[in-house]
C-alpha cells in the first residue's frame, strides 16, 4: 500500500475524549473514528488490525471443527420471550418496533438465534456434535461506553455455540474451544490467563474468561507465581487454613471504648491486634439487611456474599440504614443479639474469645465466641483473598494483577434448549434438550488490549501477527531520483515475496515519516536515505527494541524475511 493514497489520519494531539492509552493511540494512528457514543467507524488501518485477529480466530475455530454462519443483528423479541431474556436482559437490550410495529431487538448475544436455527434444522443424536460460529457487530447499550474499541456499543464478536447429546459431550467440546482460546491468545503475541469465572454452581470448572494482562484492566484478577492458577478477584476462593481452636472460652467482659470506632483505634486502645476483633459490616440484600462477620484486618467479598444468599443485589448499607435496622451507632456494631441474619466468614469461625461491637456506643465487647454467645445463620467464604494467602491450587505465592476481559467461555447445560423446545432424538429413542455450550471473543477488545500491553512513549509497537503492515518503507529521497527508484523497488520486491509493505512516498520531512512510522507500531521500518547513495546501504529497524541493521539493498528482503520469522517463532 501507498501511503499518499491511504486514508491514514495520524493526529500529532493526543484527543482529550481518550482515557486510556490505546485509546489515544488509535485515535493518533488512524484506527477509527466517532460517530456516536461507543459507536465508531474503522477507517482502513484499524480495520485491518481487527482483521488479522479475526483470520487467527477463524483458523484456530476452523481447526478446533467449528462451522462458520453469520446471524442477523436484527431480532424478534417474540424468540427472546421464550426464553424469558426479553424482560430480563435490562436496559443493554436495544429494543424497536419496525414499521408493522413489531417488537424487536439488536443482538447483543445469539443464543436465542443459533437455538432456533438448530432445533429447525437437527433432529437425531446423529447430527452432533456439532459447534456454529460467527463473526459479527454486536449492539449492546453499555451504561457506560468508554476507552475507545474497549467496551463499546457496537463491536466485533466471535460467538460460538456448541450442541451435544449429553454432559460428557459437552465437557469436550468445551475443552476444545478451551485449547483453541489459549492458541488464539499465544498467536495473537499476548500474554494472558484463563481464570475461572464460575466457582463451579453449574457442576465442574466450566466457565473461564480469558484476560489479557494489563494495567488498564477493568478486573483485578489473582494469578499465583508458582502455578497456572489465575481467578478473578471477587471469585479467587480462600482455603480454609486455621483449624478450630481449642482454646478454653473466657468470661463475656463489656469494656469501655470512649469515641473509639475504627478497627485500629480500638486495637490500639485495647492492646489487642486486628486478627483478635471481628468486624460486622451491614449489607442490604434485595432491600433487606444482613450482617457479614470478617477479621479485623479482613474485607468481605460482596461477590461472594451474593451468591451464598442468592441475593441478586447486594450493597454495603450507608449508616443510616445500618441504624435503621439495628438501633447502633456507628463504630459499635456487634453480633450479639442483633436483630438480622448473620453470616460469618469461615475465618471467623475458628477464633476464640474475640472483640466485637457491644451495640451501645462507647462500648466493645471481649471474649465473646459463636454458638455460646449468639448463633450465624452460615460460616462460608466470605472475604477477599488478599497476597497473604496461599494459593488456593498448589499453595504458592500469589500476586495481583490487572486483566482485560477478552474471551469467555461457558458451558450453558439445557436451559435454553429446555425453555425453547430445541430437542433431539437420542439413541435410545428418547426426545431430549442439547446440551449447549457458548463463546465469545473480543475481536476488536482484544486489538485494544493488544495496544494496552505492547507500546512505548513514542506509540504502538504491534505483535507482527496483528500488524496491518509488517514492514512500512520509508522513501526519503525527497527529489532524488536513485533513492526513489530504489525504495519503488523494495515495495515491490517485499510485496513479491509476500510481505505486507506500507511504502512511505508521502511529500512529507524525514521527522514526520520517523514520527509515523513509530505511531503506526509497525514491526519494521525500512529506510531508504542519503546513506544508499553515500553508503551504499538501508537501514533496518526493529520496532520493537530499536534495534538497527544496515546492508545492502540486495539483502534487505532476505533480511526481513529472517527477522519476521523469528518474531513469529513461539
Ligand atoms: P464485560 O464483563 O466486559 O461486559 P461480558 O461478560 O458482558 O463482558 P460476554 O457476554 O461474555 O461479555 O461477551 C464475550 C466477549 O465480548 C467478552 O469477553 C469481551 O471480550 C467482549 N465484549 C463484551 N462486551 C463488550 C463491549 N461492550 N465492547 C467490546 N467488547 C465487548
Ligand atoms: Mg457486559
Amino acid at each position: 500500500m501507498r501511503y499518499s493514497q491511504l486514508l491514514l489520519p495520524t493526529l500529532k494531539e493526543t484527543p482529550a475524549e481518550a482515557e486510556v492509552i490505546s485509546h489515544r493511540l488509535m485515535l493518533r494512528a488512524g484506527f477509527m473514528r466517532k460517530l456516536t457514543s461507543g459507536v465508531y467507524s474503522y477507517l482502513p488501518y484499524g480495520l485491518a488490525a481487527i482483521r488479522r485477529v479475526e483470520a487467527i480466530v477463524r483458523e484456530e475455530m476452523n481447526r478446533a471443527g467449528a462451522q462458520e454462519l453469520m446471524m442477523p443483528m436484527v431480532q424478534p423479541a417474540d424468540l427472546w420471550r421464550e426464553t424469558g431474556r426479553y424482560e430480563k436482559y435490562g436496559p443493554e437490550l436495544l429494543r424497536f418496533h419496525d414499521r408493522h410495529n413489531r417488537e424487536s431487538c439488536l443482538g447483543p448475544t445469539h443464543e436465542e438465534v443459533i437455538t432456533d436455527i438448530v432445533r429447525r434444522e437437527l433432529h437425531s443424536y446423529r447430527d452432533l456434535p456439532i459447534n456454529l460460529y460467527q463473526i459479527q457487530t454486536k449492539f449492546r447499550d453499555e451504561i457506560r461506553p468508554r476507552f475507545g474499541l474497549m467496551r463499546g456499543r457496537e463491536f466485533i464478536m466471535k460467538d460460538a455455540y456448541s450442541f451435544d447429546t449429553d454432559d460428557a459431550g459437552a465437557e469436550v467440546a468445551y475443552g476444545k474451544m478451551f485449547e483453541a482460546y489459549k492458541r488464539v491468545f499465544k498467536r495473537c503475541g499476548l500474554e494472558f490467563r484463563a481464570v475461572q469465572a464460575d466457582s463451579g454452581a453449574i457442576g465442574g470448572n466450566f466457565s473461564h474468561e480469558f484476560m489479557v494482562l494489563a494495567d488498564t484492566g477493568e478486573d483485578t484478577i489473582v494469578v499465583c507465581k508458582d502455578c497456572e492458577y489465575a481467578a478473578n478477584m471477587e471469585k479467587a476462593e480462600v482455603k480454609s487454613s486455621a483449624a478450630p481452636s481449642d482454646v478454653a472460652l473466657a468470661d463475656l467482659e463489656k469494656i469501655e471504648t470512649p469515641g473509639k470506632r475504627k478497627v485500629d483505634i480500638v486495637c490500639d486502645f485495647m492492646g489487642i491486634t486486628p486478627d483478635q476483633l471481628v468486624k460486622t459490616m451491614v449489607y442490604i440484600a434485595d432491600g433487606q439487611p444482613v450482617a457479614v462477620l470478617v477479621r479485623g484486618d479482613r474485607e468481605v467479598e460482596e461477590v461472594k456474599l451474593k451468591n451464598l444468599i442468592g441475593a441478586a443485589d447486594v450493597e454495603m448499607a450507608e449508616d443510616k440504614a445500618v441504624f435503621d435496622a439495628t438501633g447502633v451507632p456507628t463504630g459499635y456494631l456487634g453480633p450479639v443479639g442483633i436483630p438480622v441474619r448473620i453470616f460469618a466468614d469461615q475465618e471467623v469461625a475458628a477464633m476464640r474469645n474475640f472483640v466485637v461491637g457491644a451495640n451501645e456506643k462507647n462500648y466493645h465487647m471481649k471474649n465473646v465466641n459463636i454458638g455460646r454467645d449468639f448463633e450465624v445463620e452460615a460460616v462460608a467464604d466470605l472475604r477477599q483473598i488478599t497476597t497473604d494467602d496461599p494459593c488456593p491450587a498448589c499453595g504458592g505465592t500469589l500476586e495481583l494483577t490487572e486483566g482485560i476481559e477478552v474471551g469467555h467461555i461457558f458451558k450453558l447445560g439445557t436451559g435454553y434448549s429446555e425453555s425453547m423446545q430445541a430437542l433431539f432424538q437420542d439413541s435410545d429413542g428418547q426426545e431430549k434438550p442439547f446440551v449447549m455450550g457458548c463463546y465469545g471473543i473480543g475481536v476488536s477488545r482484544v486489538v485494544a488490549a493488544a495496544i494496552e500491553q505492547n507500546h512505548d512513549e513514542n506509540g504502538i509497537v504491534f505483535p507482527v501477527p496483528l500488524a496491518p503492515f509488517q514492514v512500512t518503507v520509508l522513501n526519503l529521497g525527497g527529489k532524488d531520483e536513485a533513492i526513489t527508484q530504489a525504495a519503488e523497488k523494495l515495495y515491490s520486491d517485499l510485496q513479491q515475496v509476500g510481505i505486507d509493505v506500507l511504502l512511505d512516498d508521502r511529500d512529507e520531512r524525514p521527522g514526520s515519516k520517523f514520527k509515523d512510522a513509530d505511531l503506526l507500531g509497525i514491526p519494521f521500518r525500512v529506510t531508504v536515505g542519503k546513506s544508499l547513495t553515500k553508503n551504499g546501504v538501508i537501514e533496518v529497524r526493529r520496532r520493537r527494541d530499536g534495534f538497527t541493521e544496515e546492508i545492502s539493498p540486495e539483502q534487505v528482503v532476505e533480511l526481513l524475511q529472517k527477522r519476521l520469522n523469528e518474531e513469529l517463532a513461539p
